[in-house]
């Protein structure tokens, strides 16, 4: 695959293009999303950009009602609040993500283990295209 450096920037760069990469390690096979530039399992430096599939699971979250100046911005307030997660990629990896298509207002209806999928939220800002990593249920 394209030899790109493993960092944040070529990270964005691919949800902008709506993909979902993380970075493995040629020695060990260990999986990182976010990609690293360095296995922490065998400390490795000889890695690789994969593609995830986009699919896992819920291991966690939360619901934020007051939340930073740019979510603010995005409307986000007490009333309504907003959802971030960690999710269970089905490669086994987890990554932090917006979830989407569920109820901030009432966790107690949103379920750890519940199967979701990736979703692209593309942003402008400042004239910069910018895209969150979201994941909704499927
Ligand atoms: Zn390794």
């Amino acid at each position: 695959m394209e030899k790109k450096i493993f960092s944040d920037i070529e990270y964005n760069k691919y949800l902008n293009k709506k993909k979902l990469m993380g970075s493995k390690c040629k020695k060990c096979g260990s999986l990182f999303t976010p990609p690293r530039p360095i296995c922490i399992d065998c400390y490795g430096t000889d890695m690789e950009w994969v593609e995830m599939k986009g699919t896992g699971k819920l291991a966690a979250f939360t619901c934020i009602s007051i939340g930073p100046p740019f979510m603010i911005e995005e409307g986000f307030d007490r009333k309504h609040p907003y959802c971030v997660g960690v999710v269970e990629l089905d490669e086994g990896t987890k990554v932090d993500a917006r979830i989407e298509g569920i109820d901030p207002a009432r966790p107690e209806t949103i379920k750890v283990g519940m199967p979701l999928a990736v979703k692209y939220l593309h942003r402008k800002k400042k004239g910069e295209k910018l895209t969150y990593l979201a994941f909704e249920p499927v």
